[in-house]
């Protein structure tokens, strides 16, 4: 007001355009002369943007321009440092503020003297100095003291805010806030004591965005302006360090304000207040749109399943117990290379694959729940007792197997027992030094392996029958890989010693390469020298099977319902469906309800090995049992089941089982795992088991060692079994023991061989080209199968008789005795099946005319392309070539 005063003092005085112009900026201390803490403060801060130098220059100009009306518009600046220069007057108390304004104007609009002039500008430039010195100083300590302060306000008000809705005094509040419409009499009154104002900003937030923030937002901007410098970099860095704040407010104790104050900075403060009301709201959004959405994925989240995988399943129902898409599973398999549909039948591996992929985990029910705790009953082994060894005998074909079974049951027999004639059941138990021994009465490792390709090991021991006038022989080979396969300890017999011939030496030398080692040699195979005809040393080797036996701590737990496989089993006309039995753990007894294979029935009698019947048959015991709906297979397991329902619901499962085995062969081996594993390059040594069968030794030979070679890191071939000559039955159920794929070279399977073979869903391949064969096993090693030939059987035909016609050569006369004969297509000449030639044909003639096809049973006359060595008894394969997706 006073100022205001003197303007129009200075207008009246001299120039109107002059105190026009100034008074815009002398507006502002007008207000600022209000108090004089307030005074104080503002002058500092005007002062602060003129420099004091800048301002000594511009001092000087002021009064040549003054004179000269010209210079007006310059003036505004000239003349706002006067009022800034007014807080010169506290270093200088003697002079009024007032009053220096006053003069300082008069003298730059009035003429003085250059003397009066002179010293005017000296005290002014000193006392600008000093002032400007004095200034910088306060503002200073004014800017520290401003960012405690409003540090302070904010923290106050923060609590104030929280507390504002219990307040009840509101009226009383607003006068109080209106007494800090100006920010100055906050800060120096709050200065002293802080705490005891909270009440003061608490009007502020009655609600949280109210009567407060307009006086910080109004108190904001000067504060900005005037504070530029301290604020600049702290405040940033501050704003950072104050922003995680706000959500603290609530929860912090008010004694440690003074811990936070220098931590806080004007804005963060003003921003927490404000933000925090803003932040509060919106992080209430935040935080449930985080819940929901945690939610929401929650849900959308993969859930890892136990997947119960039976041994065979749907692709659709394999999906849905994972819970997946079957069109998922279907794209997955696709990248496999496995197109399938959601109907088509998987087994087990291949499911359980898919499930890991899926990133579930299975429980495999190989036996199914229904099958639960029937087989496989753990047994205490306090509980466990001795048991008979059941042996298998093995041999080459003639070398005298059966003619030991025989004498050994005969010497054992009791003597009066009626005429020695003992029953066949299968299997029988003689007894050497009050010790038991089990034979089974099926020589061969056929039947060996077919019951364990049916998964029940039976054999304990295997009895390998070696003929010392004729050694070791193919099948002696082969008896000798399928008991290694079957891990099951041999011991050698070798017969007919008492022939001039023999040579049992030759036979344990031989046996070295096949890598049997027997004890003479440096081995622990026992072996013993027998005569089959003269029953010499059967005892010994009875006793060579006990002490094995021994060796292998046979026990078995007697006192619990029986298990155990099937030997065979046969329809009797006047007894019905009888099977023999093997107990393998447990006692049965008659009356009982057992469940064998998919068959089941309650035990009407039980016939031992001399067609007795007993009360009950225990470990290691072979018994006829009687009384089953109908024939089990040889192999099969069979349990006491506690009702004929469990029973039924077993042997139905079983059946189905089996008929969807059927089904899941049928389609091919596709969905097999073999075949996956080829397409997939895992890790992990694979390995390709295989059974070779060659024309002659050396071929294999040779094949073993290419396939050998192909062995990588990863995968390599497994030879399980090679030999020399055709592919046989036992063969095939060694493959199927061993899931293995059969290679012939050269060879053929014969009927039998290739019928189990179908139904096995082995595959037979032919070769006869080495070459192509590694080839073979090589692309199916690395998984590169791609559609190559393979060749389709299509009938045989026996040449009856030779004729040698002039000019044509040799014709063939044959009958077709299996499938039909092709003109066009490939043909091979097979003689003890082993593959002599293979080519074309040359003609094909029913009677006197050249025909196209021949039927089985029907004669023809057949002469091969360039070959002529045909002979009598001979036989003709005929085959088509076709080209189909390879699978190893
Ligand atoms: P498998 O085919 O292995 O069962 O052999 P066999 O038991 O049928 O016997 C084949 C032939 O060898 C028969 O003619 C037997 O008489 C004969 N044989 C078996 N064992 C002996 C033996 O110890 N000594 C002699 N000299 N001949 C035997």
């Amino acid at each position: 007001m006073t100022d205001n005063k003197d303007d129009k003092t200075l207008s009246v005085a001299g120039k109107k355009t002059l105190t026009l112009k100034p008074s815009g900026v002398q507006q502002g201390t007008v207000r600022q002369d209000m108090g004089r803490g307030r005074t104080k403060a503002v002058v500092v801060e005007t002062k602060k943007k003129f420099g004091s130098l800048t301002r000594h220059k511009d001092e000087r100009p002021i009064t040549p321009v003054s004179a000269t009306p010209a210079a007006r518009p310059a003036e505004p600046r000239p003349v706002q440092p006067h009022p800034a220069g007014r807080p010169a007057p506290q270093p200088q108390p003697h002079q009024p503020r007032a009053e220096q304004n006053r003069p300082r104007v008069g003298v730059v609009l009035n003429d003085l003297s250059a003397g009066e002039m002179e010293a005017r500008r000296r005290a002014l430039a000193e006392a600008q100095v000093r002032d400007a010195e004095e200034a910088k100083r306060r503002a200073e300590e004014e800017a520290r003291r401003r960012v405690e302060e409003e540090a302070r306000i904010a923290r106050e008000k923060e609590e104030a805010a929280r507390r504002a809705a219990e307040e009840a005094a509101r009226p009383a509040a607003e006068k109080a806030q209106e007494s800090l419409e100006d920010e100055r009499p906050v800060v120096a009154e709050r200065r002293p004591d802080a705490r005891p104002q909270p009440v003061r900003p608490a009007p502020a937030a009655p609600t949280p965005e109210a009567p407060v923030s307009p006086a910080l937002r109004g108190r904001r901007p000067s504060l900005e302006d005037e504070d530029e410098r301290p604020r600049g970099g702290a405040a940033a860095v501050r704003g950072k360090v104050a922003r995680p704040e706000p959500a603290k407010p609530v929860t912090r104790p008010k004694g440690d304000d003074g811990r936070r104050q220098g931590k806080l900075t004007l804005t963060a403060a003003v921003d927490e207040d404000g933000g925090q009301r803003g932040r509060s709201l919106s992080a209430m959004r935040r935080r449930q749109e985080k819940f929901k959405r945690s939610q929401m994925q929650e849900t959308r989240e993969k859930i890892s399943r136990e997947v119960v995988l039976p041994e065979t399943i749907t692709i659709q129902e394999l999906s849905q117990r994972m819970s997946e898409r079957a069109v998922d599973v279907i794209k997955f398999l696709m990248k496999e290379g496995q197109m399938m549909k959601p109907g088509d039948l998987i087994d087990a591996d291949l499911a359980e694959l898919i499930a890991g992929e899926f990133g579930h985990t299975v429980k495999r029910v190989s036996e199914s729940d229904v099958e639960e705790g029937i087989f496989n009953i753990a047994d205490a082994a306090e509980e466990m007792v001795a048991r008979p060894p059941i042996v298998t005998i093995m041999g080459h074909v003639d070398h005298g197997k059966t003619s030991l079974l025989d004498a050994i049951r005969h010497a054992n027999v009791v003597a009066g027992e009626a005429g020695g004639i003992t029953q066949h059941i299968g299997a029988y138990q003689v007894e050497q030094n009050g010790q038991k021994i089990t034979f089974i009465d099926t020589p061969g490792h056929a039947a060996f392996t077919a019951m364990r390709a049916r998964g029940a090991q039976a054999t304990d021991i295997a009895v390998l029958v070696v003929a010392a006038d004729d050694s070791v022989m193919p099948q002696t080979i082969e008896s000798i890989n399928h008991a290694k396969a079957a891990n099951v300890p041999i011991i050698v017999a070798i017969n007919k010693i008492d022939k001039p011939t023999a040579n049992p030496q030759k036979v344990r030398t031989e046996l070295l390469q096949h890598e049997v080692f027997v004890e003479s040699m440096g081995g622990e195979v026992l072996d013993v020298e027998v005569s089959a005809k003269n029953h010499t040393n059967l005892d010994k080797l009875l006793e060579a099977i006990l002490l094995q036996a021994e060796i292998l701590d046979l026990k078995a737990n007697a006192n619990r319902t029986a298990e155990g496989v099937v030997v065979e089993a046969e329809l009797d006309r006047g007894r019905g469906a009888v099977a023999t039995v093997l107990v393998q753990k447990g006692t049965l007894t008659p009356g009982q309800i057992i469940v064998a294979g998919d068959q089941w029935g309650r035990v009407r009698a039980l016939v031992n090995d001399k067609g007795e019947h007993v009360k009950s048959a225990g470990p290691s015991t072979p018994v006829e049992v009687l009384g089953l709906s109908g024939t089990p297979a040889a192999g099969d397991r069979f349990a006491v089941v506690e009702n004929e329902s469990r029973a039924r619901e077993i042997s139905e499962y079983r059946q189905r089982l089996a008929r969807e085995k059927a089904v899941a062969r049928q389609s091919g081996s596709r969905g097999s795992l073999e075949q996956m594993m080829s397409q997939l390059q895992t890790s992990g040594v694979k390995e390709f088991p295989l059974v070779v069968k060659g024309d002659v030794q050396g071929s294999i030979e040779a094949i073993s060692g290419a396939l050998e070679k192909l062995g990588t890191d990863e995968v390599r071939a497994r030879i399980v079994h090679s030999g020399a000559g055709g592919i046989t039955e036992s063969d095939i159920s060694l493959a199927e023991a061993s899931n293995a794929a059969i290679i012939g070279f050269n060879v053929r399977a014969n009927k039998q061989a290739r019928d189990a073979a179908e139904r096995a869903g082995i595959e037979i391949r032919y070769y006869n080209i080495i070459y192509d064969l590694v080839d073979d096993v090589k692309a199916a090693m690395s998984g590169l199968l791609s559609p190559e030939r393979r060749e389709t059987f299509l009938g045989n035909a026996e040449i009856l008789e030779v004729f040698n016609i002039t000019k044509v050569g040799k014709v063939a006369g044959c009958r077709v005795t299996e499938g039909k004969v092709e003109r066009g297509v490939g043909v091979r000449l097979v003689r003890d099946n082993v593959v002599i030639h293979e080519g074309k044909l040359k003609t094909l003639k029913r009677f006197k005319d050249e025909v196209s096809e021949v039927q089985s049973g029907q004669e023809c006359g057949m002469a091969f392309e360039n070959y002529e060595d045909i002979r009598p008894g001979d036989t003709i394969e005929c085959f088509r070539v076709e080209h189909v997706t390879r699978t190893l």
